[in-house]
């Protein structure tokens, strides 16, 4: 309860920090930190990109605000997810009655499976990513079609960007020995990166911070850790630390540093931009797991 005050009293805070306004710029609201991050990559000056779920907080149980529905109702764009992720969102456009063409930015990522649910953490493979910023590239150009230029040319700029740092993230696994790419984090947030780049993770809850492991789920992870020699754990900015360094506690293995899964910091954070996120995860992960 006190953690949903804070994350309201946060985004009180955001309503009114409002970025200073570009003339004539498109309105768009992103769902949530990283979204937002990828709109104004491409959208650069031309775009006022406002997120509804801010840094650090949780996209999985977000609790709208009443300013919430009103900056949807001003948006010409609204850009999701998708995958199941933004199960808040319908209830919430309902209310603003706005009537902004909504993109699903995950359109043509290969989901993977968690359960009987779609895994939405797509953006943790930085090939997905790239299939985030063709969508908003192509949902842009139709808003706003004036800037179609410059909305291509700033979206083939982030892309190359972002396949510089898939080469950096392939390098830096390579690093670490085969027998050490496993890892214990807090929520299923790495399905993606796992599969792309061959690291093990293991969560102790399900898909969703929503839900809370049982003891009997907590004991099975505990002996996972000591029979596969797991050598760390990691936190997360948005899930709960306690969890971690109880496991961490019972089994020895160390905690590795906070891994960022599901949201952006502020610019005085570790991880204000996308790029700079998964260049922390895969420093805070080589640190952990090196040889
Ligand atoms: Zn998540």
């Amino acid at each position: 309860m006190r953690r949903l005050q804070f994350r309201i009293f946060c985004l009180a805070m955001l309503a009114f920090a409002s970025p200073v306004q570009a003339a004539g710029a498109l309105e768009v609201v992103a769902s949530f930190s990283i979204i937002g991050d990828f709109v104004k990559n491409v959208g650069g000056d031309r775009v006022n990109v406002t997120t509804l779920v801010g840094p650090n907080g949780d996209v999985h149980v977000y609790a709208p605000a009443p300013a919430d529905a009103k900056k949807i109702a001003d948006a010409k764009l609204l850009v999701i997810n998708g995958l199941g992720l933004e199960g808040w969102l319908p209830r919430l456009l309902q209310s603003s009655g706005g009537k902004a063409p909504i993109t699903v930015a995950t359109n043509g990522v290969a989901p993977l499976r968690l359960g009987s649910d779609a895994d939405p953490h797509a953006w943790q493979s930085v090939a997905n990513a790239k299939i985030y910023v063709a969508n908003i590239s192509d949902a842009l150009v139709a808003a706003d079609p004036r800037d179609a230029a410059a909305f291509r040319a700033n979206a083939a700029r982030y892309a190359a960007e972002l396949d510089a740092l898939e080469a950096e993230v392939r390098a830096a696994v390579a690093q670490i020995r085969p027998e050490h790419r496993k890892v214990i984090s807090t929520h299923d947030a790495f399905g993606y990166f796992a599969s792309s780049y061959g690291i093990d993770f293991i969560a102790p809850s399900g898909v969703s911070t929503e839900a809370e492991p049982s003891a009997r789920d907590v004991a099975k992870i505990i002996s996972q850790i000591k029979s596969a020699k797991i050598p760390a754990v990691f936190l997360e900015n948005s899930g709960d630390p306690r969890l971690v360094s109880r496991i961490a506690a019972e089994t020895g293995a160390k905690v590795g540093g906070t891994l960022f899964s599901d949201a952006l910091t502020d610019e005085k954070g570790p991880c204000p931009t996308y790029i700079e996120m998964v260049r922390h995860n895969i420093r805070t992960l080589t640190s952990a797991l090196g040889n």
